[in-house]
Formats: structure tokens, C-alpha cells, sequence
């Protein structure tokens, strides 16, 4: 198994944890098995989804895992982006939560950096717009009554707090400020302006830096969007900007089990399945491998290898 990651602060080891666990349980499965990680130093990379794996498999907070990786092998220092993600993983009790607002946040920063880095999103990148049936509010265009988002998908921020508003980095312990992107309203949210994620319709539109955002339906202009991010009126910076009209859209609430049949209606038969992004190629690849091999000492059983 190869994963792509460059030993940068703004590369994204984060999204990709929960695939090197399962390798790493998988490896691990049969006792006396081996597992080796390791990257080009054996410095950063590695020794960051060592750390994470720690935490995931055996409760440990950061500071407790990331003292024993250290006390195996001293010289291990991951990057400060490499440690942001180790914070914020932690703070999602060290499991991938993609409803948790602050890893949207985060997620969403991701992909401005790589739009900006010129690198194209897939829709699978893009957050689904399949609207379920089970209670959950959304919005629709109050012309055709297309789904078009759900509320989990608002990106909420607080009143004039600047750029750091919509930093993830700062909802951060250490660099904790007052409040954080929240999925529930509080009086400090702002209330000026509707931003959201990308979701998948906007998938051909939003290959620029910025446009418009069109009803996937009847075309109705709803918005704009914006990589760089813009002001909203409140005086807090906003980036990326996915900015929605309010009045082009409606709210459709969760109405009562017994009639929840009436909110049904189609949403254009799109499917939520996922296609996962395959052909990069970088010389500089975090590689986790599984093989017979025997270049590690072990008594009998299966090497897993993971290089990065
Ligand atoms: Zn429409
Ligand atoms: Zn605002």
C-alpha cells in the first residue's frame, strides 16, 4: 500500500490515518507478525502515524503516545502541521469524526490549498447533497425545490473574529480562542450570511478560483464562491467562501415521524458512491507495504512493511 505525503506542515496526513490503522490491524492480526514503518528519515512522517496509531488503538492521549515513540527512537520530530493534525485527531478522541466541525474546517482548507496548488478536485472530494429522509433539515432552491445542502453542511463562524475564525488552527487547545466553528447556534454565531462547504453539484463550477454558484437544476444564480475566502459583513474573514444567498434558498425542517413520507422527493438519483483518487505519482511517497519478506528478524511469521 502507497499513500502520497510530503513531509510539509500543510501536507494532509490526517485523511489518510484511518486507511494506514486498518493496514496496521491487518498486519497485526496474527500474533508475531511484524510491522515496519518507516519513511525517509524516520524523523516526521512516520513517526506521526505511529503516534496516531497509538492513540487510536490504545487510548493514549498525544503527550502519552507521542513519549513512547520518542522513548523507542529519540530523534522522531514531525513536522508542526504533522503535530496540528496529531492535536486535532486527539481532539476528535482519536478517531476520524467527518461530521466534526472543526475537521471540516480543516478539511476545507485542505482543499483550498490544493486548488490553489493547481490539482483538481474529484466530486468524491466534495461533500454528498443526498438528502435522507430521517430527520435530517436542509435547503432547497426556493424556485425548484431542489435539495441542494444540508444544515450540516453551513459553515458557521463568529462574529467579526477575523481570519482566525475560520482557521482550524486556532480552535486548537493551545491556541484557544473564544468559541469555534460550531454546528449549533449560539448567539455569538454570525447570523449575516450563509457559507457552506463545497457539496458534489458544484463539482464542474468550482474548478476556478472563484464564480458563481448556480441552482444544479434550474440555474437560478444562489451565490458565489471564492477560494481565497471574502469578507462577510460582520467583518470576519471567510476562506474558502461558499457564499449562499438567503433568499434564494429555503430551510425544509424535519417535520414528525408520521409525516416524514412527505418530505420525500427525488434529488436527482445522485449516489454517494465514492471514487477513490489513483495515479499520483511524487517521489516522495508514504509507502506502506505488505509482504513476505524476511530483511526484518522474526521468528516465522508475515513482515508488513510501511515506507514513507
Ligand atoms: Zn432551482
Ligand atoms: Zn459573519
Amino acid at each position: 500500500m502507497f499513500v502520497n505525503c510530503m513531509d510539509l506542515p500543510s501536507a494532509d496526513l490526517l485523511s489518510r490515518f484511518d486507511e494506514c490503522f486498518k493496514f496496521v490491524d491487518n498486519a497485526l492480526k496474527s500474533p508475531g507478525n511484524r510491522l515496519l514503518i518507516h519513511c525517509f528519515a524516520g524523523v516526521s512522517r512516520s513517526a506521526t502515524v505511529m503516534i496516531a496509531y497509538l492513540m487510536y488503538r490504545d487510548g493514549m492521549c498525544l503527550d502519552e503516545a507521542y513519549g513512547t515513540v520518542k522513548e523507542m527512537r529519540p530523534i522522531i520530530k514531525p513536522n508542526p502541521g504533522f503535530m496540528e493534525q496529531l492535536e486535532l485527531f486527539e481532539q476528535m478522541e482519536s478517531k476520524i469524526d467527518e461530521s466534526n466541525p472543526m475537521y471540516k474546517t480543516y478539511k476545507l482548507q485542505v482543499m483550498a490549498e490544493r486548488i490553489q496548488a493547481g490539482e483538481e478536485l474529484s466530486e468524491s472530494d466534495l461533500c454528498s447533497t443526498d438528502i435522507q429522509t430521517n430527520n435530517e433539515s436542509f435547503y432547497r432552491c426556493m424556485k425548484c425545490r431542489q435539495a441542494l445542502f444540508k444544515t450540516t453542511s453551513v459553515m458557521r463562524h463568529k462574529m467579526g473574529e477575523g481570519e482566525a475564525a475560520f482557521d482550524w488552527r486556532s480552535k486548537l487547545p493551545a491556541n484557544q480562542k473564544e468559541g469555534f466553528v460550531s454546528q449549533t447556534i449560539d448567539s455569538t454565531d454570525c447570523d449575516k450570511s450563509l457559507f457552506i462547504e463545497p457539496v458534489r453539484w458544484m463539482a464542474d463550477s468550482i474548478r476556478d478560483m472563484e464564480g458563481k454558484l448556480n441552482c444544479p437544476k434550474c440555474k437560478l444564480k444562489l451565490g458565489s464562491f471564492i477560494w481565497y475566502g471574502e469578507k462577510c459583513p460582520c467583518g470576519t474573514w471567510v476562506a474558502p467562501a461558499f457564499h449562499i444567498q438567503g433568499s434564494k434558498v429555503d430551510l425544509i425542517k424535519p417535520r414528525p415521524l408520521a409525516n416524514v413520507h412527505q418530505l420525500t422527493f427525488s434529488n436527482g438519483g445522485q449516489s454517494d458512491s465514492r471514487v477513490v483518487k489513483t495515479g499520483q505519482s511524487d517521489s516522495s511517497v508514504l509507502k506502506m507495504a505488505q509482504t513476505d519478506s524476511s530483511v526484518v528478524k522474526s521468528e516465522s511469521n508475515q513482515l508488513s512493511c510501511m515506507s514513507i
